[in-house]
């Protein structure tokens, strides 16, 4: 398809996710959490989409950006690390991009960092000055490295980077690390952050101007409602109406609450989504300041 031709109109939409790898299994049950289900095919590359009309492909991460530029696709979850690398790259050709990160998704964190020798002392970036960098991210590094002004030598490498120094092919490497434990085991030492990365939701840049507006649209309001109660619980408990300030004051995360009566007296009861984390300590604080009957609940789902 040539790149300027209009994706043909289509009633189902099309998602591209990594066949496998880091971000398969989080993608699918992300989707499968906004009541997507498919049924696989034999080849297991594409799995046509039975609750709703949402295809699922699958494919190699690094193939998603390209796919949704060709129209091939309509969205893809990727890690912002290869989307960020691909809109350099196409942005050094044709200048336009044809899509954007859409939604952060929440997982598959990781940063692409600048790592050196363990034996250097660090003393900032110029020291990168007329060095050799290895990278499966030259287009993010070279930019950052226009930025900084530094003149370094980019050594473009598809895998196996963190070992580039003890071979020689390099001085420095820049790639993806998340708990450090491959550098380390390298005698490498991160020093510099380009890309705080995780996996995103990418779409197009133009809008759909068919059917798949609407079963987009649809796709990310549930993707929200999946999103935001990630962390969310239903809080429940009593307590007497003029500890209430005190309390929601320990609640900075939650929404206003539900307050019902309980008697004539003045006891109430409350219901509040929280937002963070409701640990042991919070519940046990809330108990000092008045409150009783502490009961955390899990929120399945819900649609502002
Ligand atoms: P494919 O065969 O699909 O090309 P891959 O080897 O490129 O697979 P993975 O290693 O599965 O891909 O990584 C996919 C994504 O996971 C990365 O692009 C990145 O966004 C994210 N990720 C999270 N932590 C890490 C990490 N420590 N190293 C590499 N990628 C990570
Ligand atoms: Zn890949």
């Amino acid at each position: 398809m040539s790149p300027s031709a209009l994706p043909a109109a289509r009633d189902r939409l099309r998602v591209a996710i990594q066949k496998s790898g880091r971000l398969s299994e989080p993608a699918r049950a992300l989707l499968a959490s906004c009541g997507l289900s498919w049924r696989e095919s034999r080849d297991r590359l594409f799995c046509y989409g039975e609750t709703l009309p949402v295809d699922l492909l699958l494919v190699r991460d690094d193939d998603i950006p390209g796919l949704i530029a060709d129209g091939v696709c309509d969205l893809g979850i990727v890690g912002r690390n290869v989307l960020a690398e691909q809109i350099l790259q196409r942005a050094n050709g044709s200048g336009q991009d044809k899509y954007r990160e859409w939604r952060a998704l929440g997982f598959g964190g990781c940063r692409l960092d600048i790592a050196v020798p363990e034996g250097w002392s660090w003393g900032g970036p110029a020291q990168l000055q007329g060095k050799r960098i290895a990278t499966s991210y030259p287009s993010l590094l070279q930019a950052w490295l226009r930025e900084q002004n530094i003149g370094a030598q980019v050594v473009p490498l598809s895998g196996s980077v963190e070992i580039a120094p003890r071979l020689g092919q390099a001085d420095a490497i820049c790639d993806l690390v998340s708990s450090g434990a491959t550098l380390a085991a390298n005698q490498l030492k991160p020093v510099l952050t380009l890309l705080q990365s995780e996996a995103v939701l990418a779409g197009p840049v133009a809008p759909f101007a068919d059917a798949r507006a609407e079963l987009a649209a649809l796709l990310l309001r549930r993707l929200d409602g999946v999103l935001r109660l990630k962390h969310s619980k239903l809080l429940l408990f009593q307590a007497q109406r003029q500890t209430v300030p005190a309390l929601m004051k320990l609640l900075p995360d939650a929404e206003p609450p539900t307050v019902l009566q309980v008697d004539g007296a003045d006891t109430v009861a409350l219901q509040a989504l929280c937002h963070g984390a409701m640990t042991w300590q919070r519940l046990e604080d809330l108990k000092s300041a008045g409150a009783s009957g502490l009961m955390v609940l899990p929120v399945e789902r819900m649609l502002a």
